[in-house]
C-alpha cells in the first residue's frame, strides 16, 4: 500500500475515527468562536498585516492599530508608496513592539508591487520570499488568505495535540500528527479552529468543560487527569478529580453502546459501591453535569439507568 493510500488514522497518536475528530473541532468552532476582523477578510494583505502585528502584541489590543493602519495605507501600492518614518513613527505610536518588523512590512509592500506585479503569491514559499516573512507567517497568510497552507504548528497547537493524543514533546511528531489531522484543502477553517481550541479552551488551565472542548470524549489529558504540556510544566490549577472521572466516564462510555449505573461505576472508580461515598448518588451527579453538556443521554430500561453517549 502506497503512503499515499494508508488510512487517514495510520498514525498511532490519532484515533481511529479521525473524520470524527475532524468534524467535531469545525463544528465547535464554526458554531462560536472569538471574532477577529481579520477572520472577515481574505485580503492577503490584511492579513499579513495581522500576522506581523499579532507577534509581539495581545489580540485584543492589535484590532485598532490593525483598522487605523488600514485606513491609513489601504493597499500595498498605498504602503509601498509611504514614507518609511511615517510607518515606523505609526508603529511606535501604537506600541506594536520592535519596529523593524515596520521596516520589513514596508519593504514587502515594495516587492509585491515591484517583483510581484502587485499579487501576492499564494504558495508559502513564495510568500517567504518577502521581507520578514517567516514560514509561520507564510503559512498562516497562505491558509487565512488562500486556503492553500500546511498545518499550522504554533505553541498552542503543541498544547493541544500533546494533552489530547498524548503526541510526544517532539517537533517532528508535532508536524506529524498535525498534517494528518488537518482535513486536506481547508487550511483556513482548520487553523483558525485548531488556533481556536488553544486560544480560549485548552488554556494553560485548561477550560474543557466550561468551552464545551469538542475533544473530550478522545483526550487523553481529559481522561487522565493529567494536564501538563510542554509549556506547562507543572499540573495547572483546575476544578480537580470530578473532571478527571468525567473524562473516565465519556472514555468508558466510547467503547460500549450503553451501560446501566452499577456496570459504569466499577470502570469509573475501584471503589465504587453502589450505596456508598462513591456510589449511584456520586455517579449520577458527575453523568447530569455531562447531560447537561449535551455528551450522555441517560434513560430508563427495565427499571435500571442506563447510560450512552448522546
Ligand atoms: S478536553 Fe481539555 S485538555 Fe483535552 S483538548 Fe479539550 S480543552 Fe484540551
Amino acid at each position: 500500500m502506497s503512503e499515499a493510500d494508508e488510512p487517514v488514522g495510520a498514525d498511532d497518536s490519532l484515533p481511529e475515527d479521525v473524520e470524527a475528530v475532524r468534524r467535531a473541532l469545525v463544528e465547535w468552532y464554526e458554531a462560536d468562536h472569538r471574532e477577529f476582523p481579520w477572520r472577515r477578510t481574505e485580503d492577503p494583505y490584511e492579513i499579513l498585516v495581522s500576522e506581523v502585528m499579532s507577534q509581539q502584541t495581545q489580540l485584543s489590543r492589535v484590532v485598532a492599530a490593525w483598522e487605523a493602519f488600514l485606513e491609513r495605507w489601504p493597499t500595498t501600492a498605498d504602503l509601498a508608496a509611504a514614507d518609511r518614518a511615517d510607518v515606523v513613527g505609526f508603529w511606535s505610536d501604537h506600541s506594536l513592539g520592535y519596529n523593524n518588523r515596520a521596516k520589513y512590512l514596508h519593504e514587502a509592500a515594495g516587492q509585491i508591487e515591484d517583483e510581484f506585479g502587485g499579487e501576492f503569491p499564494r504558495e508559502p514559499d513564495e510568500l517567504s520570499e518577502l521581507m520578514g516573512v517567516g514560514p509561520y507567517t507564510a503559512n498562516a497568510v497562505a491558509s487565512f488568505a488562500f486556503n492553500n497552507g500546511d498545518a499550522v504548528v504554533d505553541t498552542n497547537v503543541k498544547r493541544v495535540l500533546y494533552r489530547a493524543f498524548d503526541v510526544p514533546d517532539d517537533d517532528d511528531a508535532f508536524e506529524r500528527v498535525a498534517a494528518d489531522l488537518m482535513p486536506e484543502g481547508e487550511s483556513r477553517v482548520w487553523n483558525n479552529a485548531i488556533m481556536e481550541l488553544g486560544g480560549v479552551a485548552c488554556e494553560k488551565t485548561p477550560e474543557c468543560d466550561g468551552a464545551a472542548c469538542p475533544w473530550r470524549e478522545w483526550c487523553h489529558a481529559y481522561e487522565t487527569g493529567d494536564f501538563t504540556a510542554p509549556d506547562v510544566p507543572t499540573q495547572p490549577a483546575f476544578e480537580g478529580s470530578r473532571r478527571q472521572f468525567r473524562g473516565r466516564i465519556v472514555r468508558t462510555l466510547g467503547e460500549h453502546d450503553e451501560l446501566a449505573l452499577d456496570e459504569l461505576g466499577p470502570r469509573i472508580r475501584v471503589d465504587y459501591a453502589p450505596e456508598g461515598e462513591y456510589g449511584r448518588e456520586w455517579l449520577q451527579g458527575l453523568l447530569s453535569d455531562l447531560a447537561d453538556d449535551g455528551i450522555v443521554r441517560t434513560s430508563e430500561s427495565d427499571g435500571e439507568v442506563v447510560v450512552r453517549l448522546r
